[in-house]
């Protein structure tokens, strides 16, 4: 079968179209990569064009001062009987695009590669990055890759990831901090229950700290954020006749990105003390650092400029703290309902894929 031929140059919805028709689950966008390099070395001028793996890179050097990142991943979660795209009107959406990846985010990409090819003397120096394995783990996720080998790649004055926002701009991402609070006790048979000593008993204060507490919301930059602490996870039990002598609750703390992963640590300690100094054990699990929004660095307030001064607070964790991590403001910002990412019904509406090409194009002429 032939490569699929892209037109960056056409109207971003039909790009859209074009691209969801690629399959590309996550280990798979080998397909994508190819027709997005060729696509980007056939139809851009003025780039630099990298292709690393099955990431795609593309770059101007015009020496303008200022450098905007605008990033997004090819791949997408395994499709769910939702190729090819589908284009239809909805009773009260108007005019969608369906499929996989449609809000997930093949629209985002396709506004990134129309601005490509048909942006001329943009204001800033354009730094596009394609990766791929967002889907999956972490450790796979082609970002990493190209931080490790390619770091001057990702140097820049504001990043924008295309993730779904339904347009709107979303400044920082909460942090995120697993743990697991562990019990232990003494095995005995529960007919003398008296000689054992119940684990399991042990997590009831626990628990009760976890539903009476109050998280906190805070404001940062004028984006509020809200925290919440939660048991995600209970385990323990050895037998319907055994005093349990082990049992755990996985806790996951989701936090404001004014606090690092050690301050949210510190916190949860905090709230658990009494706990803790009764002998249960405290392990963390998993962590990744929230991002401040920065959305007072000029390159990222013309940004809100340009969108009208709307913006508001991530709460999922996204690639946008990568970026932040790297000292680079980073925002959220693309065409589609982020509740409708990785659902067998994803639709875009097209509306919203011509809304944030325009934001942009303005933002970036
Ligand atoms: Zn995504």
């Amino acid at each position: 079968m032939s490569n699929p031929v892209l037109d960056l140059a056409a109207d971003p919805v039909d790009l859209t179209a074009a691209l969801v028709d690629i399959e590309s689950e996550s280990r798979n966008e080998a397909a994508i990569a190819d027709a997005v390099e060729e696509a980007l070395r056939r139809q851009t001028t003025g780039f630099e064009i990298l292709r690393h793996g099955n990431r795609v890179l593309a770059r101007t050097n015009r020496g303008v001062g200022r450098r905007v990142i605008l990033a997004g991943h090819l791949d997408t979660v395994p499709v769910a009987g939702n190729l090819p795209h589908r284009r239809e009107t909805h009773p009260e959406e108007g005019d969608v695009l369906h499929g996989c990846g449609t809000v997930d985010m093949k629209s985002g990409d396709a506004v990134f590669l129309h601005l490509a090819a048909t942006l001329d003397e943009p204001a800033s120096d354009l730094t596009l990055i394609f990766y791929d394995c967002e889907e999956i783990a972490a450790e796979f996720n082609g970002l990493n890759d190209i931080e490790r080998e390619l770091p001057d790649w990702l140097t820049g004055d504001v990043a924008i990831l295309g993730e779904p926002t339904a347009g709107l701009i979303e400044a920082g991402c909460q942090g995120t901090l697993r743990v697991r609070l562990s019990a232990t006790g003494t095995r005995a048979h529960s007919a003398r229950s008296w000689m054992g000593d119940n684990a399991v008993h042990k997590l009831g204060g626990l628990l009760t700290t976890l539903s009476a507490y109050e998280a906190r919301r805070v404001d940062i930059d004028g984006c509020e954020y809200r925290e919440g602490l939660s048991a995600v996870a209970v385990s323990g039990g050895v037998a319907g006749n055994v005093i349990p002598d082990a049992a755990h609750v996985d806790v996951n703390f989701r936090f404001a990105p004014d606090r690092s992963i050690d301050q949210a640590l510190d916190h949860v300690r905090e709230v658990f003390a009494a706990d803790l100094a009764d002998g249960v054990s405290l392990e963390v699990t998993d962590s990744a650092a929230g991002a401040l929004p920065g959305l007072a660095h000029p390159a990222a307030a013309a940004l809100v400029e340009a969108a009208g001064g709307r913006f508001r607070a991530k709460y999922g964790w996204t690639d946008v703290s990568r970026f932040s991590a790297l000292g680079i403001p980073a925002v959220n910002l693309g065409p589609g309902d982020p509740n409708l990412a990785h659902r067998v019904d994803e639709r875009v509406p097209v509306a919203q894929i011509r809304a944030v090409t325009d934001l942009l194009r303005s933002y970036l002429s």
